[in-house]
């Protein structure tokens, strides 16, 4: 008898992983008006809006390391990466469930400063928590968060939507996530070689902020509404700009264009990458957890779109399907792998 032979999940990657596992799996047009492979899933609610859904897990020594991440930031963050991905159908986060698988090295009080978190947050976005789960886990704490939203059935701003020559935007400064993980890690690595060592932290206040209690473009989607600006086609960068943009690629059969000079990177991160001798553009490129929202939009809204405060353009759609095309600041041009954050994939070539 041969044995069975078993594929390792390191050689698919979570999005392959996903689109394995799912296919089959039957979608009633008729309750569902978009299901698996965008930010949310949208479901009909009444003649003119719909809900928008979305569930995102953080699992402990995956997405957070409770060593050097607070437990009231960390709940403060799970929201917030909820509510991103509503924000990037165009829609409104309404309503929170909050699942948690809590270990027995957390005290009622751990627990109840990871509460502080998630309530702040959902004050803080209009948000009710209105259910979830609560169970032991046998091995870290995990964190899931469903976030249920509704948004205008005419203003939903799917993956699938960019065209050839319409501009690629980006709200905020990339990369700064990426950077403040590094100077906790590299905290860290110090403390444990010695633990009288203290944190040296003054300076990367922005960064670390940005890693441990990022914020949702709500501010965004209110000025698209206020403003009647349609874009296209838009993703939350969670995994990184070459991997999200190649999101936005796939699902609209088309390519982009992005110009190194345009990407926004804020002084601290610049001034850390080169602290750590890693290149700021990696950085924004494939740092990931920026929760910034990535949009197209038609040349024609260019001026309106301008006028948002740290929105930008960075580059624009080509007609070559799926080609992310990166424009350097030496003029050279480079395809860019898809290669953001991938919890799967252990291995990182470029950080
Ligand atoms: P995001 O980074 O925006 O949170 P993901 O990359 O996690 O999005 O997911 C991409 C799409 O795949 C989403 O539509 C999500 O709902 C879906 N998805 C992810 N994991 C699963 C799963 N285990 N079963 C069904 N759908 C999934
Ligand atoms: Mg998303």
């Amino acid at each position: 008898m041969s044995a069975k032979k078993f594929t390792p999940i390191s050689t698919l990657g979570e999005f392959k992983l996903i689109e394995k596992l799912v296919e089959g799996a039957s979608v009633n047009k008729k309750l569902t008006k978009l299901g698996i492979g965008d930010d949310a899933a949208i479901i009909p609610h009444l003649e003119k809006t719909d809900y928008v859904i979305s569930t995102d897990v953080l699992d402990e020594g995956v997405h957070f390391d409770s060593t050097y991440t607070p437990l009231k930031h960390l709940g403060y963050k799970s929201i917030v990466v909820s509510v991103s991905d509503i924000c990037a159908m165009n829609g409104r986060a309404t309503h929170a469930l909050v699942s948690i698988a809590v270990p027995n090295k957390y005290s009622v009080e751990h627990i109840g400063a990871l509460y502080e978190g998630i309530k702040n947050a959902c004050s803080n976005y209009g948000i009710d928590l209105v259910g979830g789960d609560t169970t032991s886990s046998s091995t870290g704490l995990v964190v899931s968060v469903t976030i249920i939203g509704k948004v205008d059935s005419g203003s939903i701003t799917y993956r699938a939507g960019a065209k050839p020559n319409d501009l690629l935007f980006v709200s905020g400064d990339l990369g700064a996530a990426y950077a403040g993980l590094q100077v906790l890690e590299r905290e860290k690595y110090i403390f444990d070689k010695n633990t009288n060592m203290q944190p040296e932290l003054v300076g990367y206040e922005y960064i670390l902020e940005r890693q441990l209690k990022p914020e949702a473009r709500i501010d965004i989607v209110d000025r698209f509404n206020k403003n009647q600006i349609l874009p296209s086609s838009m993703i939350d960068l969670s995994d990184g700009l070459s991997s999200d943009v190649f999101h936005i690629c796939k699902s609209s059969g088309v390519g982009v264009k992005i110009f190194e000079e345009k990407i926004p990177i804020s002084e601290i991160t610049i001034k850390t990458a080169n602290e750590l001798n890693i290149n700021p553009t990696i950085c924004a490129l494939h740092g990931g957890e920026d929760y910034e929202l990535l949009f197209t939009a038609p040349l024609s809204l260019r001026e309106k779109i301008e006028s948002i405060d740290g929105v930008q353009p960075i580059g624009h759609i080509t007609s070559k399907r799926e080609e992310v095309k990166l424009v350097t600041t030496l003029g050279d041009e480079i395809d860019m792998a898809s290669d953001g954050w991938d919890s799967f994939l252990t291995e990182k070539s470029h950080i």
